[in-house]
């Protein structure tokens, strides 16, 4: 429940959800088969099926197991997750007669198809992306050789190649790909070079939806696991467009001091944050601008655009 201490000017507060947000038909198809696949048979999941803390209880509710190493599985059945495995890693699981089942996402394979072709050509390949982050690691670990970049100063560190074949982590912001692949390019004018897109469609309509968003609005609410990258890279993106970016887990983290002045509230969501969550923290808002004064209720039927009077005397 949230309590108020502090003086309000009179004012509307709009809430806004960006055009696109939350959980993608990858992680929602991979937590679908986990369900499906744990009502047969005892099932373990190979790392987090997704960075968000209230999902991953709820399938360990469901007496689903979490494993990081396959050694320690001792289910008959094992999930690959939505982020996509190395063969050197499915090797290992399939050494040890487990029943597995892939939730690779489809655009994680084509990134894996991408980055094959690339070294099949000649090419050195080169991840825009997370070193440590587990979809790069299934991207790399077949690899005899390969570089990730992330920032610039990984460009300045990398050797002069005749052929660079440049792909990415499904989830980084196309922006930034964009800026290592030119910076590679000016970096080695001789190399031949070749860039792969793999940012998936539901990054990209996020990242522009957030854009969108964060110049409309005020503030900006990004719901998402605190370890979830993607999570991370959207509170990045509207931070360059609104100065008020708060990165919340759920609507007990909604601090009601952000909102002071504020005309528009926007919403937006990781690619693992749950519906259930998001209206969650739209409920809450609504009972914010509720314990700040009255609501003037618009009561509006569209979900996506909601207005509230906050009263000025409200403490
Ligand atoms: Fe697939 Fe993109 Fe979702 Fe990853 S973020 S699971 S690549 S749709």
């Amino acid at each position: 429940m949230l309590v108020c201490n502090f003086a309000v000017q009179s004012h509307t507060m709009k809430i806004i959800r960006a055009e696109h947000l939350g959980m993608c038909f990858g992680v929602r198809d991979a937590i679908t088969l986990a369900v499906k696949q744990s009502a047969a048979q005892p099932l373990t999941i190979l790392g987090e099926l997704v960075h968000n803390e209230a999902v991953l209880a709820s399938l360990q509710e469901k007496g689903i197991r979490i494993q990081h190493d396959p050694a320690a599985v001792n289910t008959p059945a094992v999930m690959i997750t939505a982020h996509g495995a190395s063969e050197r890693m499915m090797n290992r699981v399939r050494e040890r007669g487990l029943n597995v089942t892939e939730a690779t996402c489809p655009l994680v394979r084509f990134a894996h198809r991408a980055v094959s072709r690339l070294v099949e050509e000649g090419y050195h390949p080169v991840i825009v992306g997370k070193r440590d982050h587990v979809e790069v690691r299934g991207l790399t670990e077949d690899l005899k050789e390969f570089d990730v970049v992330l920032a610039d100063a990984d460009v300045d560190a990398l050797q002069e190649r005749p052929r660079f074949g440049i792909a990415a982590q499904t989830t980084q912001p196309l922006e930034r790909v964009r800026h290592l692949v030119s910076l590679i390019r000016r970096r080695f004018p001789r190399s031949e070079m070749r860039f792969v897109d793999t940012v998936c469609q539901p990054t990209k309509q996020r990242q522009t939806a957030a854009i969108e968003l964060a110049r409309r609005s005020d503030v900006v609410i990004v719901i998402g696991g605190a370890h979830s990258n993607n999570t991370r890279e959207l509170v990045a993106t509207c931070a360059r467009y609104c100065a008020r970016v708060h990165h919340v887990q759920n609507a007990a983290d909604l601090q009601p001091e952000w909102f002071a002045g504020a005309e528009t509230v926007g919403i937006t969501a990781g690619t693992s944050t749950p519906d259930t969550l998001i209206d969650a923290v739209e409920v809450q808002l609504r009972e914010l601008s509720s314990r700040l004064g009255s609501i003037s209720a618009n009561t509006s039927q569209n979900k996506d655009e909601l207005e509230y009077s906050v009263a000025s005397d409200a403490v």
